[in-house]
């Protein structure tokens, strides 16, 4: 028998997936639980969805790699680690609605899909948001609402959220997000231009200044835009 040279080498498209699920569950192993990610849930949903899916043909393969990877635009799909970290921080238990701020391959939407009620995501990118937004109805996710535009406003419409998640750092937090954050809300958000710091903010009552900042670990994402500085 002759292959062809396709990346799936004469292999079947099922061989292709159970490899896909076993790089996946050693990801879950080797990069989440040992290095002390708890949440079950947390870790059922990095497991579940298919990373693969959500990089270029060409990283296919790396897609389960400890580290971010390019998606286009000069963007990045965050690290596993980071993604599950940022996820557990929110500590979501099903009833929920999130604001994801910057929407990018859509991979964190679906990991937040799978453990809340509603999601709630802005991206910056047209050509991003469509792309994402494509491959998550194609998966059948029927519990997302999309948005294009400049995320660092939040989306007040839709507001109180009982957790924001922002992928992409602001120099500093933008009080809009803040201020659509509901009583007992809790927003994770990397914070700084180059070396940046992941921070937890909790609302705890309902005054503006009813909050709480707890730095979590040094970080580096991609700086969160205005539309002015869209290339
Ligand atoms: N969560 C994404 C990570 C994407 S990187 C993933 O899992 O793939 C950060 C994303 O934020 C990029 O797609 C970028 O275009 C977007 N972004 C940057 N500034 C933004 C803004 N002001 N509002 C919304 N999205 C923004």
């Amino acid at each position: 028998m002759t292959t062809n040279g396709s990346p799936t080498d004469g292999r079947t498209p099922e061989d292709f997936e159970t490899r896909m699920a076993r790089l996946r569950e050693e990801m879950v192993q080797r990069q989440l639980r040992d290095r002390g990610i708890r949440d079950e849930r947390v870790l059922a949903a990095m497991r579940k969805v298919p990373r693969h899916r959500f990089v270029p043909p060409e990283y296919v393969y790396a897609a389960y790699d400890d580290g971010p990877l390019p998606i286009g635009a000069g963007q990045t799909i965050s690290q596993p680690y980071i993604v599950a970290l940022m996820t557990e921080l929110l500590h979501l238990q099903g009833p929920e609605r999130v604001l994801e701020v910057g929407t990018g391959s859509g991979y964190q939407t679906a990991i937040l899909a799978e453990l809340a009620a509603e999601v709630y995501t802005i991206e910056l990118e047209a050509e991003l948001l469509e792309r994402a937004r494509r491959r998550l109805q194609a998966m059948g996710y029927t519990n997302i609402f999309f948005r294009h535009g400049d995320g660092s406003e939040g989306w007040p419409e839709a507001a109180p959220f009982d957790a924001i998640i922002v992928t992409a750092a602001p120099p500093e937090v933008p009080p809009a997000l803040v201020g659509q954050l509901g009583v007992g809300g809790r927003l994770v958000i990397p914070v700084g231009t180059w070396d940046q710091d992941l921070q937890l903010i909790v609302r705890y009552g309902p005054e503006p200044t009813d909050y709480t900042v707890q730095s979590v670990t040094p970080v580096r994402f991609v700086p969160l835009r205005t539309r002015r500085e869209t290339p």
